[in-house]
């Protein structure tokens, strides 16, 4: 049986499908986005972060570490990654939990057994397993392993995509996928390839062949200041999702939201959309109002905003 690696396993979600879910977010994706607000999720690999808000600088970290990659300034904790091989010592002698290994390897019963635990959730409420990311297929093998299981037990399954992969691997999956959670930006090739790093010609042709196997989709589109927010480009999204995705029973429209931020500085990366604004309430009803008028008449939006 293959492994996988997550970097969270969420319950009671309500946010990924229908009813109260499991979220099952696998660590590794093949895009970059600018406003990516899980940037945990980006690497194949485990990582480790610091909280600053959590550190109460007892200092054991650093005499645990074998190889010197921990610094505790006035500034806060330097992490050299080069030396650094997430051992995890540092994460189990502090007493404070400021610092975390982001990811954990599971087999496919292991994860299978542990969202089995709420499966009476599950039942009572529509709800299921939602296998999520970074990019989920990403990680394909261990992902057809574990939506197997969730299958065979019976357990209602959604599959979160950004459409970036071989069609062969969705053929592999798609067996075991009751709904699938579509990402959809932008229509402009250049323009999603500036915020995203790739050209959207595969997602666009498999999202049109997943919709042809009749398989139920909510489409989801980040509604990015200075990238995504343009009325045209929410209206070709419209008029592609009403010509070319038949099975589309829901379109959300999700507001930015800079929670994403202090993520990357305990990652220490820089934040790509510094300084960005929430959009304004007036700005996200119209978007939902070209949509509407697209002829996207299941599209709704969400998310925070300022009036
Ligand atoms: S994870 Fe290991 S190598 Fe990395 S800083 Fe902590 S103790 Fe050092
Ligand atoms: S596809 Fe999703 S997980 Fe991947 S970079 Fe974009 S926003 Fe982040």
């Amino acid at each position: 049986m293959p492994t996988g690696t997550t970097f969270n396993v969420q319950r009671f979600s309500t946010e990924d499908g229908p009813g109260i879910r499991t979220t099952v977010f696998m660590k590794g994706c093949p895009l970059r986005c600018k406003w990516c607000h899980n940037p945990e999720g980006l690497s194949p690999q485990p990582e480790l972060v610091w909280y600053d808000v959590r550190c109460v600088g007892a200092r054991e970290c650093l005499t645990v570490c074998p190889y010197d990659a921990l610094e505790l300034t006035p500034d806060g904790m330097r992490l050299d990654r080069e030396r650094c091989t997430v051992c995890g010592l540092c994460e189990e002698a502090c007493p404070a939990g400021a610092l975390e290994v982001i990811g954990r390897e599971w087999a496919a019963e292991e994860l299978y057994a542990e969202v089995a635990k709420d499966r009476a959730f599950y039942e009572t409420s529509g709800g299921g397993v939602t296998v999520s990311g970074g990019e989920p297929v990403m990680q394909a093998e261990f992902v057809e392993a574990f939506l197997r299981l969730c299958r065979e037990g019976e357990m209602h399954t959604a599959l979160d995509t950004c459409g970036h992969a071989d069609w062969g691997i969705y053929q592999r999956l798609l067996p075991f996928v009751d709904l699938v959670l579509y990402d959809l930006k932008i229509i402009d090739k250049e323009r999603h390839r500036e915020g995203t790093g790739v050209y959207p010609d595969r997602i666009l042709e498999n999202a049109k062949r997943i919709a042809q196997r009749g398989i139920p989709m909510w489409v989801r589109t980040p509604i990015i200041p200075g990238y995504t927010d343009d009325e045209d480009n929410i209206a070709r999204l419209a008029a592609h999702i009403r010509d070319e995705l038949s099975t589309v029973e829901r379109w959300d429209l999700l507001a930015y939201t800079n929670l994403g931020q202090p993520k990357y500085c305990r990652l220490g990366r820089p934040y790509p959309l510094d300084g960005a604004e929430l959009l304004t309430r007036a700005k996200m009803e119209r978007l939902h109002t070209v949509a509407l008028g697209g002829g996207a008449n299941v599209a709704v939006w969400s998310g925070a905003v300022r009036d």
